[in-house]
């Protein structure tokens, strides 16, 4: 009864006030979101189109980021695949406003695994001819480059028009539309004339404003309102495991330019390169061992990383049972020393990641991972990129990555729209973009769910087979460049 008045009086609202039209509105400026900005504003096919960009929270810290970042590494940071830095300097622009001194290219990956010490593998860049295998670079790194891009593009253009607007903590309260209307048995209202045509979602603002769009596109994340208002079904599952990151220091400067991942039965871990001795861990881990690792102190932390880089998984799981009696009992950083003292001493230097010096304080934080995809990315005048249309276990780090694909695919899509003088919101101008992004995300969704549940067990027989496949692996150099080439997203 509530929802149903509260939509009524939405409806009114929005009849009252007149709707300020635009060909594109973005809900979301996370990542995907403010790259599809910058990317339409700098085409030269699409750079004429009336563009709003909301975002429910403050922009502040990212601008702040820009004139003043942080003196250590803010903790989420993702790895950008060459094909993405690519897009990012040669189509939007925004490469020349990174702040490059805290970007860090690596070349190589090892992985392993906690049950089997053999079943290792390398992926080297340099097979396929590469310099780089990625690059790590922090989210506020990214959305920085982005608004200076869009402002540099706003200072450029004369038309006050065609000037992006973007709206930041401001909240979408309502989006209504003929669908909307139709299930909620809320009369349909027949345009006036010389009114927008209703056919055009509206989207009411926490700002009082609304705003009505040729498209409507949902950069707005897991929980996509824009998803939910067309009801394009998403499918997936949490996986009861939770990310725990932090920004870390090593005991000293990495001459490598390395990453590493080891896959535990509770989930991988991964220590990622930053400039100098820093770097950046991704540990995927249980509900009850990710709320110990966010309140271990500081420390202990690193020794607990160290531990579980090289210890078998009884060990690891002895030390667990200390900690979560007390989290901060020394006597598990004695007991890690000397049992780390009998690892294997001939891969100490080569086999396993520079132990951990320290955790930057107040660094660490978790968050749940689920796997989602929405089962189409369009609906006639609506469409969903990155998170909004897919969520993906960060094992592989492409959830960043493929959302940049999404933004490429969409204004390739726009940009042939316009070029055949096609309405850019029409099912026929969408459809091209869901049928290039749709089934490489897919394929992408469906390796990483694999390889999680795979490695998620420690069933003698599953142990021995993935040991054994990742050995044969690792010796068949054609089959591995080709994992090498889609992890750099070749
Ligand atoms: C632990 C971890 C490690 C990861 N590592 C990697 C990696 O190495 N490489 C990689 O490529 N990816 C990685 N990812 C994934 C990556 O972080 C995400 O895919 C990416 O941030 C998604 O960007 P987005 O813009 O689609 O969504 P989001 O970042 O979720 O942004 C959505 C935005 O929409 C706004 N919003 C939501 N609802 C509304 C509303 N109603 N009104 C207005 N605004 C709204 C939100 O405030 C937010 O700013 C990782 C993820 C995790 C959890």
């Amino acid at each position: 009864m509530f929802r149903s008045l509260s939509r009524q009086l939405a409806t009114k609202a929005s009849i009252n006030t007149p709707s300020k039209l635009q060909d594109v509105v973005i809900i979301g400026g996370g990542p995907a979101g403010l790259s599809l900005l910058a990317a339409l504003k700098s085409s030269n096919k699409t750079k004429h189109l009336k563009c709003t960009l909301v975002e429910g929270a403050s922009l502040d810290p990212i601008r702040n980021f820009g004139v003043n970042p942080p003196p250590e590494y803010t903790n989420r940071v993702v790895s950008l695949t060459p094909k993405t830095i690519e897009y990012m300097r040669d189509k939007i622009g925004n490469w020349n406003f990174i702040n490059q001194e805290r970007v860090n290219f690596y070349d190589t990956i090892v992985a392993y695994d906690s049950q089997d010490n053999e079943a290792r593998i390398k992926f080297d860049a340099s097979t396929i001819g590469d310099s780089v295998l990625a690059a790590m670079c922090e989210n506020l790194n990214i959305q920085s480059s982005l608004l200076e891009r869009i402002e540099e593009l706003n200072l450029n253009t004369m038309d006050p028009e065609q000037k992006s607007i973007l709206y930041d903590n401001t909240k979408v309260v309502e989006i209504t539309g003929p669908e909307v209307a139709a299930e909620h048995e809320l009369p349909y209202i027949d345009p006036k004339e010389g009114e927008p045509d209703l056919d055009w979602p509206t989207v009411t603002l926490s700002n009082g404003e609304s705003l009505q769009a040729r498209l409507l596109v949902g950069a707005d994340g897991f929980n996509s309102s824009v998803r939910k208002f067309s009801h394009i079904a998403s499918r997936g599952w949490f996986y009861n495991r939770f990310g725990v990151v932090a920004t870390v220091k090593l005991q000293y400067e990495d001459y490598r330019s390395l990453a590493w991942q080891r896959f535990l039965t509770t989930g991988p871990l991964a220590i990622l390169p930053l400039t100098d001795n820093n770097a950046t861990i991704v540990w995927s881990s249980t509900p009850e061992l990710s709320e110990l690792l966010v309140s271990v102190d500081d420390a202990i932390f690193p020794h607990l990383v160290n531990a579980a880089m090289a210890l078998e998984e009884t060990d690891l799981s002895y030390i667990y049972s200390l900690l979560k009696k007390n989290p901060s009992d020394m006597n598990a950083v004695e007991e890690i020393k000397w049992r780390m003292s009998r690892v294997d001493s001939s891969l100490v230097d080569e086999g396993y990641p520079l132990p951990l010096e320290s955790v930057v304080p107040r660094s660490r934080a978790r968050f749940p991972l689920k796997m989602a995809h929405a089962d189409t990315y369009t609906a006639p005048r609506v469409a969903l990129i990155g998170d909004a249309a897919h969520s993906i276990h960060p094992l592989a780090g492409q959830g960043l990555n493929m959302g940049q694909s999404d933004v490429a695919s969409l204004v390739s899509a726009l940009e042939d729209g316009v070029t055949r003088g096609l309405d850019i919101g029409s099912t026929l101008v969408l459809e091209q973009y869901t049928a290039n992004a749709w089934p490489s995300n897919h394929v992408m969704l469906g390796i990483c769910d694999k390889m999680h549940k795979i490695f998620s067990t420690d069933w003698p027989p599953i142990v021995f087979f993935r040991g054994f496949g990742i050995k044969s692996l690792n010796m068949l150099g054609s089959f591995k460049d080709v994992i090498v080439r889609a992890l750099s997203g070749r």
